[in-house]
């Protein structure tokens, strides 16, 4: 994502409602926040916000939460709420590293990671967002039954991923190497705007679900 610099977005997100500003304090709590015990489901790099706002909107029994480490970036995720206020929808400013420390065990039901950041370089594969470093974390946060629902137009990050999975002790329950001709899990999928710009080049679009 290219990051221009936008003057202010740290005032505006230490500002904003919409934003948790001590996600820590919630930890294993963060029915609280929401007001009810609905289950959590949370995108890690979420960008702009798009894909998750349009399925807070489909799905208010559920509450979301976006993480995103840019302030530019989250910054434009505000400013839609601010058009569209979702009361099941809230922000955090944060490296998805600190993950454990925000939520507690087994408090999460799915998250989702969308068109992460392909850190090409071997030596930042722990940087990768389905890493098996990063699922050691996941593992800790998701209910028993919870899932990760992955997409990518990345090859190699994709096989990368698929190759994390086995080694990290999770399985696949859904899988495709082209998403958008595939009826099966196209179905209620919703698009990001990564999904948008590259498959309206004609990439196809790599997903998985998985579980443990
Ligand atoms: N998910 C969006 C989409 O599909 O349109 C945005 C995809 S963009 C390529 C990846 C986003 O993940 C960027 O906004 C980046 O800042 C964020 N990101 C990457 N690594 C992260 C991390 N460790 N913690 C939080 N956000 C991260």
């Amino acid at each position: 994502m290219r990051l221009r610099n936008v003057t202010g977005s740290r005032e505006v997100i230490a500002e904003s409602c919409f934003v948790v500003q001590e996600p820590i304090a919630h930890r294993g709590k963060w029915g609280a926040l929401f007001g009810n015990q609905n289950p959590i489901h949370i995108e890690i790099g979420m960008g702009k916000g798009r894909f998750l706002m349009e399925l807070a909107a489909l799905n208010p029994e559920i509450n979301f939460i976006g993480i995103e480490k840019y302030s530019t970036v989250l910054l434009r995720a505000i400013q839609k709420m601010e058009v569209q206020e979702l009361d099941n929808l809230r922000f955090i400013r944060m490296d998805a590293e600190e993950i454990c420390a925000v939520f507690g065990c087994g408090e999460i039901a799915q998250i989702y990671l969308n068109f992460s950041d392909p850190w090409p370089k071997d030596r930042h594969a722990k940087r990768r967002l389905p890493s098996r470093q990063f699922l050691a974390r996941y593992h800790e946060i998701l209910a028993p039954d919870g899932r990760i629902a992955f997409k990518t137009d990345n090859a190699d990050l994709f096989e990368f991923a698929l190759a994390e999975i086995d080694a990290a002790g999770w399985k696949i329950e859904a899988m495709t190497k082209d998403l958008h001709h595939d009826e099966k899990m196209l179905a209620g999928n919703i698009m990001t705007e990564y999904e948008e710009k590259f498959s309206a080049m004609g990439n196809p679009i790599y997903k998985y679900i998985i579980y443990r």
